[in-house]
């Protein structure tokens, strides 16, 4: 009697371990800045609708329920709002996606005035409130500019008592990188194909390697895989190589999830105390406010030579 039922737990436990050898269930919620397009204002606004589109169409294609925030200072054109950028936000909430607020004018809260950095934020939402607020929306989520939170605890809690009076949630960040390098360098080798192919296939690769380093970092500080939130930027580079990307995360068992799902992990509750000069990923936040050493966030990845000049 007791045979069949021993053969039926191991083929259970095999069965267990097999998929305990195929990629473990990973999640991640993808923000994009500097909406509608950055970087700057090097792209017309017919180059803009290109990139949003193939954006939007990944994005779709992936069933990644991704969150974009909106510099509304690059709506403008000769210093109104040009409808047809407008519009490319109105792409974004038809398809489904999010929008935040990410500042006018993408001030850095550690060179301005604290008084001028908060009416920015204010001026960052004058399109983007009432277009929220056609569809019963509206801004939840506030991404730092350079991730950059203050360099003293007064100025970093009377700004995070100013976002909450205004009813925003902080959008942090686990997943940092140096992307916006790839951004530039992309934008601005729009003549030469070859360039881009090898700035593309990099960047994947680095991508990987970055995700494969904050989810050893998640292991050794929090103890844990958490969900992360990772940082990207709405460039050309995205339009046309977040496919591969997205592709490879999601073979490493990657579920794109929204970032409230990913916030509503009990790590995102952690304490950042951390101030200082540079934006810095939340999880060495709350390393530095559990009395960890910096020596913990030794081993990211770099950028190449090549890239680096
Ligand atoms: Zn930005």
């Amino acid at each position: 009697m007791m045979k069949p039922i021993l053969h039926l737990a191991l083929g259970l436990a095999m069965a267990m371990s097999g998929a305990a050898s195929a990629a473990p269930i990973r999640q991640m919620a993808i923000t994009i800045d500097d909406l509608p397009v950055g970087p700057g204002s090097m792209h017309s606004t017919p180059e803009q609708e290109v990139i949003t589109e193939r954006l939007i169409a990944t994005l779709l294609e992936h069933d990644v329920p991704a969150i974009g925030f909106v510099n509304e200072g690059k709506l403008e054109v000769d210093g109104s709002v040009d409808p047809a950028r407008r519009a490319l936000l109105v792409r974004w909430l038809d398809a489904g996606l999010e929008l935040g607020n990410h500042g006018y004018a993408h001030l850095d809260l550690n060179r301005v005035d604290p008084a001028e950095w908060q009416a920015d934020v204010l001026r960052g939402e004058r399109v983007l409130r009432p277009l929220l607020a056609e569809r019963n929306q509206r801004p939840r989520y506030f991404r730092h500019p350079f991730l950059r939170t203050g360099r003293s605890l007064e100025v970093k809690s009377s700004t995070e008592a100013f976002l909450a009076a205004h009813d925003y949630q902080v959008a942090p960040v686990t997943i940092d990188n140096q992307e916006w390098i790839f951004g530039g360098a992309y934008a601005r080798a729009s003549d030469d194909p070859g360039r881009r192919e090898r700035l593309g296939e990099t960047y994947v690769d680095y991508m990987l390697a970055i995700v494969a380093y904050y989810e050893q970092q998640a292991e050794a500080i929090v103890g844990e895989a958490i969900p992360h939130v990772l940082l990207l930027h709405a460039y050309a580079l995205n339009a046309d190589w977040l496919d591969p990307l997205l592709s490879k995360l999601a073979e490493r068992g990657y579920r794109f999830i929204p970032l409230e799902d990913a916030l509503a992990h009990p790590v995102y509750s952690s304490k950042d105390a951390y101030v200082g000069r540079v934006g810095i990923s939340w999880l060495h936040r709350w390393a530095l406010g559990r009395g960890m050493p910096e020596s913990t966030f030794e081993g990211e990845p770099t950028l190449p030579g090549w890239l680096q000049q």
